[in-house]
């Protein structure tokens, strides 16, 4: 399996400093959950991990089975294993769902290599049941007119597909009644595999009573302020955030 490895990152959005000295290690088997209060910098690490233009790495390193992830293009993060699943998935108009997913599992393969139409219709069928989602999604527009559910079962559909080696996962779980809930969580546990690491990142404990997460980090003001294992995410449900900031003499 691959290793993401996230090594003392900085990062400022428009000249503010949001992420002040992240460090994570991701291993293919290990699904990792981040918790955190809103606003503390969840979203901002995904972002510069994949890549996003508007977040500047001033300081700190990201290695993709020992290669710099923070020196390949956006496209070529994709290529070589990784996945972002968004917290507000951005809606393609021209490109259906089927497209979309097609050429993004065609980047990950060689050239002459491309999967069969036949084929891939076949997995992408499946797939969708699996999920419980209507087969005419397919055939629309990326996000387009979506609802806040359906964006979510999407973005699962299209890590089932293109299968990534290391998947970062935000807030998969905002917005979904308890039923969407159980598919996505269903969606995510069947990724289970020694080639397949996945970055949980949820405001609430609620997902993690369906996803067993080996580890759980709590980021709190830019840095990930205590590591534990799935009773850690238990504590936070039950006590909150405050009896960490006493501990580590955080104020608000
Ligand atoms: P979280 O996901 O933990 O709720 P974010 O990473 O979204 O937190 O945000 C961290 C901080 O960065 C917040 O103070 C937020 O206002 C700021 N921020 C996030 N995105 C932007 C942006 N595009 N432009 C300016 N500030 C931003
Ligand atoms: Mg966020
Ligand atoms: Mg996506």
């Amino acid at each position: 399996g691959s290793t993401l490895e996230i090594k003392n990152l900085h990062v400022t959005i428009e000249g503010n400093q949001i992420l002040k000295g992240v460090n994570l290690t991701i291993k293919g088997g290990e699904f990792h959950a981040i918790m955190g209060p809103n606003g503390t910098g969840k979203s901002t690490l995904a972002s510069a991990i994949m890549g996003h233009p508007k977040f500047e790495i001033t300081e700190g390193e990201v290695f993709l089975d020992g290669k710099n992830v923070l020196e390949m293009e956006v496209d070529e993060r994709a290529r070589a294993g990784m996945f972002l699943g968004m917290q507000y998935p951005s809606e393609i108009s021209g490109v259906t769902t089927s497209d979309f997913l097609r050429s993004s599992i065609n980047a990950r393969r060689e050239e002459g290599d491309e999967i069969s139409l036949m084929k891939f219709i076949k997995e992408m069928d499946n797939v969708l049941d699996f999920l419980e989602i209507d087969k005419n999604m397919a055939q629309r527009y990326l996000n387009e007119g979506f609802s806040g559910g359906e964006k979510k079962r999407n973005e699962i559909l299209q890590l089932m597909l293109i299968k990534p080696e290391i998947a970062i996962l935000d807030e998969i779980d905002s917005g979904l009644d308890i039923d969407a809930l159980k598919v996505v969580s269903k969606g995510i546990n069947k990724m289970r595999d020694d080639n397949f690491g996945c970055l949980i990142i949820t405001h609430y404990q609620r997902l993690l009573n369906y996803i067993t997460p080996d580890k759980v980090h709590v980021m709190m003001q830019g840095r990930v302020v205590k590591s534990g294992g799935p009773e850690l995410a238990q504590r936070l449900e039950s006590e909150g955030y405050d009896w960490i900031k006493e501990e580590l003499g955080i104020e608000d």
